[in-house]
């Protein structure tokens, strides 16, 4: 019989919308073609001149350009909001529920540390939770 998985009775989790994970230190945040195309259809700027804009390339992989102080560029620091957050990319949807943070309680609770919606709010099922981590393999 297989193992349960630690977090089998799901995860509490409610967003603040603190923007805490979309600030701070400079990182990544990695973006397909098809999301490309998406937050350009949404901005109505051609996927041309969003690229150019907004993407960087980071070895075989694309990213979100980011402000000097670490900023996602989509973020607005006035209202401390997303500003395409209806098309943003898989790796916005999906947190917290990345397999990096779901490996062990421990791993859990460094994030939590950092993301004030963590084990606050509703209880996310655990199929939620494996559908959101499944759609993003790896990170
Ligand atoms: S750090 Fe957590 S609570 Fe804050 S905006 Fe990000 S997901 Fe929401």
């Amino acid at each position: 019989m297989s193992e349960k998985l630690w977090y089998h009775n799901g995860l509490k989790f409610q967003c603040t919308g603190c923007g805490g994970c979309c600030t701070g230190a400079p990182g990544f945040v990695w973006v397909n073609k098809a999301e490309i195309e998406a937050m350009a259809a949404a901005i109505k700027i051609d996927v041309a001149t969003f690229e150019r804009r907004y993407v960087r390339q980071i070895g075989i992989r694309r990213s979100l350009t980011e402000f000097s102080n670490g900023d996602c560029v989509f973020f607005d620091a006035e209202r401390r909001t997303c500003q395409i957050y209806e098309v943003r990319p898989r790796q916005c949807r999906t947190w917290p529920f990345w397999t990096s943070n779901l490996r062990t309680p421990q791993c859990w609770a460094a994030m939590a540390e950092h993301c004030p919606g963590a084990n606050h709010g509703p209880v996310v099922p655990l199929s939620e939770i494996e559908a959101r981590r499944s759609k993003l393999a790896g990170v």
